[in-house]
């Protein structure tokens, strides 16, 4: 995968939309016949680019799309063919309706006053208008809550002029499977649908999918398995990885021990050691809390991140590859498969999705796999 770096660039970000594929076919063949498998491309497809991920995904057979925002569904419209359906995840915001309906989106509706809204816009327009009803199972951040669902299923006619698509939830704990909330939710998603009128239901997310065929309903909504993150904590990860990023080598140098290296001297040399400058920082989403943490590969050999991350740097301990191996201009690992995002998220912290979508603007980006 190694490639050229254009000399005005300090890392090369490459994406394999092969593996972004073959990743969605893995999650599908987890379905029974029935369910159908979506993609969640929201926030740019977790940065790694939505315009060139969904319609890679277009081509294994994804006829699904889900993203957060309307804008992000806007953006995406044009570079998705007309037999695919893109939801929005936060539905629709007072006054955007009409722009909502004239692009085809689907909303996800959350509340009753986003439904209300949608109705008016189905009546006035003399349209019968596709929706999403979000139902609120146990997470309390988007979906009907318990009382307005009451209302819904005591008055079905609060649907009329709407095409409901699904009824869905989210399950706040999938990825722990010793979790009883996702028991809870499930139950609590099934009474819910018992109250409503029959139609196709959605509530796995990636994790959600390795809960078993109880979760599964009629449509999965994979997100961050389709990029490589690891859908079951503690457990091997079943998915390619999906990301390798390289970073440029800008200096190196010989400090002798006892030399502190970088912003606020957090590292001293304990021995006569060489030092390599890489061109990413936290500015491009390395983050900072990899400060003395993280590390970069050359050979596979692990090396260490010294000192404390900068914005446009980060300064690494090369003293373990021979003298000469990573010298000004090479290209070292900072993520690749021996070294993935949910290694990086351990070490920063945090988890693999935050690694994702951080990644910053400035890398050059090489896409592999036919478009
Ligand atoms: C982000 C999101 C997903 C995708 O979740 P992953 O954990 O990335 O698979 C699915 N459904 C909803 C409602 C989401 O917000």
């Amino acid at each position: 995968m190694s490639r050229l770096l254009p000399p005005q660039a300090g890392a090369l970000l490459t994406i394999d939309l092969d593996a972004i594929r073959d990743n969605w076919l893995t999650l599908k063949g987890r379905l029974g016949g029935a369910a159908d498998c979506a993609a969640v491309v929201k926030a740019d497809a977790y940065g790694l680019g939505a315009r060139k991920v969904a319609p890679a995904l277009y081509q294994a057979g994804c006829r699904h799309f889900f993203v957060a925002h309307l804008a992000e569904a806007i953006d995406l419209r044009p570079v998705l063919a007309a037999d695919t359906a893109i939801y929005v995840l936060h539905g629709v915001h007072p006054g955007a309706e009409a722009e909502c309906a004239a692009h085809g989106l689907v909303p996800v509706i959350n509340s009753l006053h986003q439904l209300t809204a949608w109705r008016s816009l189905a009546r006035q327009s003399g349209k019968v208008l596709p929706a999403v009803l979000q139902v609120d199972t146990g997470m309390a951040r988007l979906g009907l809550a318990a009382d307005e669902l009451d209302r819904v299923a005591a008055d079905h006619g609060l649907l009329a002029g709407i095409e409901l698509k699904f009824v869905m939830s989210h399950l706040a704990s999938a990825e722990d499977q010793a979790s009883p909330l996702n028991r809870m939710q499930l139950e609590n998603f099934r009474a819910a649908l018992a109250r409503l009128p029959a139609t196709r239901a959605s509530l796995a997310n990636s994790s959600g999918i390795f809960l078993g065929p109880d979760y599964h309903f009629d449509l999965v909504r994979p997100g961050a398995a389709l990029y490589g993150v690891a859908p079951v904590a503690g457990q091997p990860n079943p998915l390619r990885p999906v990301i390798r990023l390289q970073g440029k080598v800008l200096q190196t140098r010989t400090i002798e021990a006892g030399t502190a290296v970088g912003y606020s001297h957090t590292w001293t040399a304990q021995r006569p050691s060489r030092i390599a400058t890489v061109a990413v920082g936290y500015a491009d989403g390395y983050l900072r809390s990899l400060s003395n943490r993280g590390e970069v590969h050359v050979d596979s050999v692990r090396l260490p991140i010294v000192g404390n991350v900068s914005m446009d740097t980060i300064t690494v301990d090369i003293t373990d590859v021979p003298e000469g191996r990573v010298g000004e201009g090479a290209l070292v690992d900072l993520a690749y498969p021996g070294h993935g995002v949910d290694d990086i998220a351990g070490r920063a912290g945090t988890i693999g999705y935050e690694i994702l979508t951080s990644l910053g603007n400035r890398y050059s980006r090489a896409y592999l796999g036919a478009m």
